[in-house]
């Protein structure tokens, strides 16, 4: 057959769009944007053949042109429109076991922060509206009293996330003037967060004190000039300095600010509200153990170990926030009702300790006990084993529960491992990193870990009916892999 033979055997718009498929698919969609992907589908098609030509590959051609019949090109054009009806933000799986996993968002929201954000999407609010007046009112008298209250704090107010918060402090408090800080708490946390950066951006000029492992309170009182603005002290939360070591803790930093008086801001990083040693972990300095000890202002995220939205949560004395609440970078880093309305419904939660822990799925994660997670590991694996058994006799593959590592993530806890199960899945036959690209690849996508050969789905990280999103990606993706 020669070469245009074969292409004139691609059908034409029209002739697809006669047919009953392309019917419903208007049907569901609309015209314009089905006729605009059955192009685009043609002109793929003929392309491709178009290649094949050029290559002078008439056997592969013709091959092809039976493949491209007005049945599949339908099914092609089908498979093209759903996926671009999806959302790109897809929901995903996360069996990696890392909690606040900030790739992957971070936290999840708990359900009364999930109502809140409904409610602010479909009604109007009291978002800066005073309800005794009628007239203007501030963005942030909703939630500062609730802030205040949980961390014993003066005033509060927040901003878009943790690294704006400290900007605006530098900026509020340091701008064309010097700020002492431990060189040990020059750090760089993830997505280039670095704090020298961070303080030339504020307008501040760094003043290193001490050596890498250690630093007295002298060398900061050694530091301080006509200059000086302010004193900084930095969580160093995704890394450690062990061995022979010497910090200047918060107190010991107030102090001196108080001596000299000398505003101390405190970058608290993961803003913990509890007792970490519930959760089997080192014990962490709490939000409202910093305000007790003196930090004039303290900042930290909405959404690491908080389990709320992505804020920068901005605590401390009245006189030092109002001078932040005024600065113009303020209205840059302003958040938005629906942060507010996640931030007040995760807050909320921690009216309550005693329920706190099951109310935040950050905190319910991160206390999960053994029993539990082994029995939704033996869950999980039989689910599994019975998803590969429906579809192979036996390929290799070995589904096994075993022991191993979940971390708590988003630059917390670096060295802390938190005991898990996982249901790990070995392929002698193949190439597992294949199997776990093409779940990665499917809808909804399943995240895990990769080592030793094996996939690790970490059941820790599951949500309710992620069992069930993973077995259905395997059952996808086991035919195309194994053909
Ligand atoms: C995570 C972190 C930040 C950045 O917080 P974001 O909310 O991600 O902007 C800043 N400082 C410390 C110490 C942190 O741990």
């Amino acid at each position: 057959m020669d070469k245009n033979k074969l292409l004139r055997r691609l059908p034409a718009v029209n002739d697809l769009l006669e047919e009953e498929t392309a019917e419903q698919l208007i049907a569901e969609h609309n015209r314009e944007l089905v006729v605009k992907e059955i192009r685009r589908v043609l002109d793929e098609a003929r392309s491709e053949m178009l290649g094949l030509l050029a290559e002078g590959d008439l056997e592969r051609a013709e091959k092809l042109s039976s493949k491209l019949s007005p049945a599949n090109l339908l099914k092609r054009l089908e498979r093209a429109l759903q996926e671009k009806m999806r959302p790109n933000l897809a929901p995903a799986v996360n069996a990696t076991g890392v909690i606040v996993h900030t790739n992957l968002g971070r936290s999840l929201l708990s359900q009364r922060a999930r109502e809140m954000v409904e409610m602010a999407g479909s009604h109007y609010t009291t978002l800066e509206i005073d309800r005794q007046t009628g007239e203007r009112g501030s963005r942030y008298d909703n939630i500062e009293e609730l802030l205040c209250e949980l961390t014993g704090a003066e005033a509060a107010f927040v901003v878009n996330n943790n690294a704006a918060a400290v900007l605006l402090a530098l900026s509020a408090l340091a701008a064309g003037q010097e700020v002492i800080i431990s060189r040990g708490e020059l750090i760089e946390i993830g997505g280039s967060f670095r704090i020298p950066d961070v303080m030339k951006q504020g307008g501040a000029r760094l003043v290193e004190v001490g050596t890498t492992n250690k630093v007295y309170a002298e060398d900061y009182e050694e530091a301080i000039t006509e200059e000086t603005a302010l004193l900084l002290k930095v969580h160093t939360s995704n890394y450690r300095v062990v061995g022979f070591t010497r910090d200047v803790d918060l107190e010991e930093l107030v102090e001196v600010g108080r001596k000299h008086d000398l505003p101390v801001l405190d970058d608290l990083g993961s803003g913990v509200f509890l007792n970490m040693e519930e959760f089997g972990l080192q014990p962490e300095p709490t939000a409202a153990e910093r305000v007790a000890a003196g930090a004039d202002i303290v900042t930290f995220s909405g959404d690491k170990i908080l389990g709320g939205p992505q804020a920068g949560i901005i605590v401390g004395k009245s006189d030092y926030i109002a001078r932040l609440k005024k600065h113009p970078l303020t209205r840059a880093v302003r958040v938005d009702k629906y942060t507010l309305a996640a931030l007040e419904g995760t807050l909320k939660a921690y009216l309550d300790p005693e329920g706190v822990i099951e109310e935040i799925p950050t905190l319910k994660m991160l206390s999960l006990g053994d029993a539990e997670l082994r029995e939704r590991a033996e869950d999980l694996k039989q689910s599994i084993k019975q998803s590969i058994n429906n579809l192979l006799s036996d390929e290799g593959f070995s589904v096994e529960v075993e022991k191993d590592i979940s971390r708590v993530g988003g630059g917390a806890y670096p060295l802390s491992e938190l005991p898990t199960r996982i249901v790990s899945l070995r392929w002698s036959a193949g190439e597992i990193d294949r199997l776990a690209a093409a779940i990665r690849t499917s809808y909804p996508p399943v995240f895990t870990r990769l080592a030793d050969d094996r996939i690790i789905f970490d059941v820790r990280t599951l949500q309710s009916g992620d069992e069930k999103i993973i077995c259905r990606a395997l059952e996808l993706a086991l035919p195309e892999i194994l053909n």
